[in-house]
């Protein structure tokens, strides 16, 4: 027995930790550049490649993620990194073209058109590059598109994780286990709180999340301009109030056959000028036992605990859950709430 247990723990350390795993960044906004701090103390992981919307820095040996984020606030892009940046106004492509060396990605780029994410997984697929692909897609029609692309991310070799933030992500996946107490889950009742000191710091997330609000559309709200969105949130003194969102946590939750998507429903507040939380994120999931007793879950997050903190964790745990699969054959396309993420030391 003692000799089997040795064996196996060897292979789960084959299967994903016999060497450190390169890291790329795709979109280099509030989420990526916080991405980039979280990778910079691990162990197990390291910066390799990042890009903006007009540059790119790779380094197979690893990027200094302090030197990323500076050159991006003073300068505007990676691009402009000493020695590993280039400009450059494709930059995912070019940067597909040199990055020869990325085990896997965390795209942290706006999903704007609402088709964006999709075209990127084309992207990957054309390249003929393989590896373990990671988003925080918030939006159901997303995913949806992502599903269409299975067939073809399998025999591409590409393991994609999808919705794998706070929420689809984190909160998904803890509905996932709660749901292991019941014999029919009811709800699932996802409540966030975000607090950002200024809007600016998380221009797609705000904008994204503008485009759940009554009589906006995701193209609407990808149009409007900087001011145009200040003054809207001056009007509402900088608070979004989010109720029935099309977040794919429904479409996620269906597919792992835990309950139909018309049962999850997500809400929340946004507080754009204050970094304190408006309320708890949580997530409720009520169901029945199979002693027929009605009861509910609540997981909720610490206060404390940035959207960053929320969203960059579970993106990085669940790329090493990636890697692991993909070393052992395992490609195509998963969801936050079928697999388990992995702790990176
Ligand atoms: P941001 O606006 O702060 O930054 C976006 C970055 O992407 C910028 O660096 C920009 O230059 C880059 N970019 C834009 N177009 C590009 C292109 N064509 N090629 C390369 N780079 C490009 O964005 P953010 O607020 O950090 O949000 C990123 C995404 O994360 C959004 O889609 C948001 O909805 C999502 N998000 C998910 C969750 C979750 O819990 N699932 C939570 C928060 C945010």
């Amino acid at each position: 027995m003692g000799m089997k247990t040795e064996h196996r723990t060897v292979q789960l350390d084959q299967a994903g930790l016999d060497r450190v795993i390169r890291v790329g960044v795709l979109g280099f906004g509030g989420l990526g550049q916080a991405a980039a701090r979280m990778l910079a103390p691990k162990q197990e992981m390291r910066l390799v490649a990042a890009a903006d919307r007009e540059g790119y820095a790779y380094a197979a040996e690893g990027l200094n993620p302090d030197a990323c984020i500076a050159t991006y606030r003073s300068r505007g892009t990676l691009g402009y990194l000493e020695q590993n940046g280039v400009l450059s106004p494709n930059s995912i492509e070019a940067l597909m073209q040199q990055a020869d060396r990325v085990d896997g990605y965390f795209l942290a780029l706006p999903n704007l058109p609402n088709t964006f994410m999709a075209d990127v997984a084309r992207r990957f697929i054309a390249s003929g590059w393989q590896g373990v692909l990671v988003d925080a897609l918030k939006r159901t029609s997303a995913v949806e598109q992502l599903l269409v692309l299975r067939d073809e991310l399998q025999a591409a070799g590409i393991t994609y994780l999808t919705g794998c933030g706070a929420t689809p992500g984190l909160l998904t996946a803890a509905a996932a286990l709660a749901a292991q107490s019941y014999a029919e889950v009811h709800s699932v009742k996802i409540t966030f709180g975000v607090g950002i000191a200024n809007w600016e710091a998380y221009r797609a997330t705000i904008r994204e999340d503008i485009a759940h609000l009554p009589g906006f559309t995701v193209d609407r709200a990808q149009q409007m301009t900087d001011a145009e969105v200040e003054a809207l949130l001056d009007q509402t003194n900088g608070i979004l109030a989010l109720e029935n969102m099309e977040h794919a946590d429904d479409i996620m939750l269906e597919l792992a056959g835990i309950c139909g998507r018309d049962r999850v429903t997500v809400g929340g507040v946004v507080d754009t000028r204050n970094p304190k939380k408006p309320l708890s994120t949580n997530v409720q999931i009520t169901g029945r036992t199979f002693e027929g007793k009605i009861s509910t879950h609540t997981f909720t997050l610490g206060d404390e605990t940035s959207m960053a903190a929320n969203v960059c964790g579970p993106a990085f745990g669940y790329l090493k859950a990636g890697l692991s699969l993909h070393r052992r054959g395992i490609y195509g396309l998963l969801t936050a709430a079928e697999v388990m993420p992995q702790f990176v030391r």
